[in-house]
């Protein structure tokens, strides 16, 4: 078997199975995070995300609500007993956002922050590491190791896309890197489609690609009003358009082999 771990007490994630993660790129209020986590409950999804703190290009930009942020994920998490993936920008944040997430998130940004992977490998907490988009395979595969050497293979790697010539879509879903990495090392791979999208009506078709070709899970963001949305507005499914993909997704898993999570 590839990867078998427990996610949380209640949640086993291993091969063959195949992990839903949906939510807001950033948690914006209560109303907000909690309309959501119910709507992923409702539909039975098992991880909520949502990011507190944000890696935003410009400084300009909405950088998420930080220490309060984790305290909604909190409520939410409270409320409907939803695993809670939130990413780590800060290292000072970590035992802050710890008590909160079950599940670490590197981001795209820092996926080459030794010191960080190192430390956040130390807490033996799964983690969700995003692909630098300037990364090639075998750079990511080795900063993933900067993980597992601290011991720690609850790690789920994501494929989210990297920055190529072709300017039509935010970045270029790197599909082949799905059957690439299981190949390669003994971790589950999941594919984000909405930032490489960066529209939300390529989110659907992506997704499909990735469960045909051998995904082990999806990540999407979700948002009740994407146009109201303070990041990635574009590409924020509502929850009528996720809970048509998540049907799709039901239709083509017996297909591809896979059960749910
Ligand atoms: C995210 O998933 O919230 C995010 C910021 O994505 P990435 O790090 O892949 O850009
Ligand atoms: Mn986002």
């Amino acid at each position: 078997m590839r990867f078998s771990f427990d996610i949380t007490d209640d949640l086993h994630f291993e091969e063959g199975k195949f992990l839903m993660i949906a939510g807001p790129c950033a948690v914006e209020d209560l109303d907000q995070i909690i309309s959501t986590a119910r709507y992923m409950k409702k539909l039975g999804i098992p991880v909520l995300r949502g990011g507190a703190f944000k890696p935003r290009t410009s400084p300009d930009s909405f950088q998420g609500l930080g220490q309060n942020g984790l305290e909604l994920l909190r409520q939410a998490k409270e409320e409907t007993g939803l695993a809670i993936v939130t990413e780590l920008l800060d290292p000072s944040d970590l035992n802050e956002l710890i008590a909160v997430s079950d599940i670490i998130q590197i981001g795209s940004r820092n996926s080459q922050n030794f010191p960080m992977l190192r430390k956040v490998g130390k807490t033996g907490k799964p983690v969700l590491f995003k692909r630098g988009f300037g990364n090639t395979i075998d750079e990511f595969l080795n900063a993933a190791k900067y993980i597992t050497r601290e011991g720690n293979n609850k790690v789920i790697l994501v494929e989210r896309g990297i920055r190529t010539f072709e300017p039509s879509t935010r970045f270029t879903l790197d599909i082949s890197a799905v059957p690439v990495i299981q190949e390669r090392i003994d971790l589950p791979v999941i594919v984000d489609p909405s930032h490489p999208a960066g529209i939300a009506r390529y989110v659907a078709p992506l997704s499909r690609a990735a469960v045909a070709v051998g995904s082990d899970g999806l990540m999407i963001e979700v948002h009740p009003d994407p146009p109201r949305a303070k990041s990635d507005s574009q590409q924020q499914l509502d929850f009528n358009q996720f809970s048509a993909l998540k049907e799709e997704v039901d239709s083509l898993l017996p297909v591809c082999g896979r059960r749910y999570v």
